[in-house]
């Protein structure tokens, strides 16, 4: 297949590849719009198996990315970049100036941040050869880890769904079992344990599970038996595809809300989610607290500002409220909520690129 049949390909304004020899920096940066604003999505550092990999992974994130930002309704466009190679052997300060080289040319369309495998400390590298980098630590500018940001805007998606299901002004007396208890999980689990919830967590990684699970008082399960316990709320927070053909038909309570970006497998398991009566609240739309975070840090860069906790607080209220609509006319409409979030985003960048051809 080539680039232009590639179905992620669809809708994208630039596709960029960067080879240096010297470091052998092989990046491919992604510009799916710049309707609404500079792109901006993370720069995500992985050993793919082949180039094509890359350039599908590189695609899909940056769409995704897109409509992430719109729905938070943020100046912002949508951009993803990967950088091919092992995180863990591969990574020198001089690679990192060498894609700060590309993200330069690029030409401020696109502003890279942290993802998988990337730190703010590759970032300050990257900062020495282009102005166009989000997420560095240190500076009046600088938002920090967008964590605690992001499992705030899904500790607030987990109350508003529990509003709408249960007529529930607490989280007294409700299960939640949470998949994943890492940075955002970690957080959310707090949240939620504040708040009267009984937890179900599970996690990979056993030192960070038990510290979490003594901390928040939950019960402790394997990953895979996750899917089984009676809760009333799912809430994904590791990995994505975890709303799948054998999950779904195991979950046992009556929503989905969590901050594992992708978490449905596909837009068809989406629709199952829907008829079989959970309410999912869609991910790119409840996990926006942490672009929100990143946004600030680029408007005061921008500016020449600080960053502004109360704007943060701002979009996230306005987010949250988007969420509530999604969740209400999806009833009111009868359409799954992950298409009625696609839809809203998708207006907001046509409207974008309607202004900007007639401007
Ligand atoms: P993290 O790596 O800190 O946490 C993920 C946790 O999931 C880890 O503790 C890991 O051990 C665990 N895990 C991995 N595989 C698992 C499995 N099969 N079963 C159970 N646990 C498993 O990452 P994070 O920053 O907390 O992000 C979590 C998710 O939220 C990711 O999908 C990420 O893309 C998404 N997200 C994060 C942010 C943010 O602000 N950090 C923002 C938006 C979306």
């Amino acid at each position: 297949m080539t680039l232009f049949d590639s179905p992620a390909f669809e809708g994208h304004e630039g596709v960029h590849a960067f080879h240096d020899e010297k470091t052998g920096l092989k990046a491919i940066i992604a510009v799916h719009s710049t309707a609404r604003g500079p792109a901006c999505g993370g720069t995500r550092m992985w050993n793919y198996a082949t180039a094509e990999a890359a350039l599908d992974d590189v695609l899909r994130l940056s769409r995704a990315m897109s409509y992430k930002n719109a729905v938070a309704d943020l100046d912002l466009g949508g951009g993803k970049s990967v950088i091919i190679g092992d995180s863990r052997t591969q990574k020198s300060p001089a690679l990192f100036e060498a894609f700060g080289r590309a993200v330069e040319r690029v030409g401020g369309q696109y502003w890279a941040a942290e993802d998988v495998g990337v730190s703010p400390a590759d970032l300050a590298s990257t900062r020495k050869t282009t102005k166009y980098v989000v997420g560095l630590e240190g500076t009046p500018a600088s938002s920090g880890d967008p964590s605690p940001t992001t499992a705030e805007g899904v500790f607030r998606g987990v109350k508003l769904v529990a509003k709408r299901l249960w007529n529930a002004n607490d989280l007294n007396g409700l299960t939640v079992a949470v998949q994943g208890v890492g940075h955002v999980g970690g957080y959310l689990a707090d949240k939620l344990h504040a708040a009267g919830a009984k937890l179900i967590v599970t996690d990979v990684n056993e030192p960070v599970l038990r510290e979490v699970a003594e901390r928040t008082n939950a019960t402790v399960v394997a990953p895979d038996a996750i899917y089984d316990v009676e809760a009333d709320i799912f809430a994904p927070c590791a990995l994505g595809a975890s709303v799948n053909a054998d999950t779904l038909p195991r979950l046992k309570g009556k929503a989905i809300v969590g901050a594992a970006n992708n978490q449905l497998a596909s837009h068809e398991i989406g629709r199952a989610v829907f008829d079989r009566g959970l309410v999912y609240a869609p991910d790119y739309v409840v996990n926006g607290g942490g672009i929100i975070n990143v946004a600030s840090e680029m408007r005061a860069l921008q500016t020449g500002g600080s960053y502004d906790p109360a704007w943060v607080e701002m979009k996230l209220g306005r987010l949250m409220l988007t969420l509530g609509e999604i969740l209400e006319r999806s009833v009111a409409e009868g359409r799954p909520t992950h298409e009625i979030a696609a839809a809203i985003a998708r207006a907001r960048i046509d409207a974008a690129e309607e202004a900007r051809a007639a401007a």
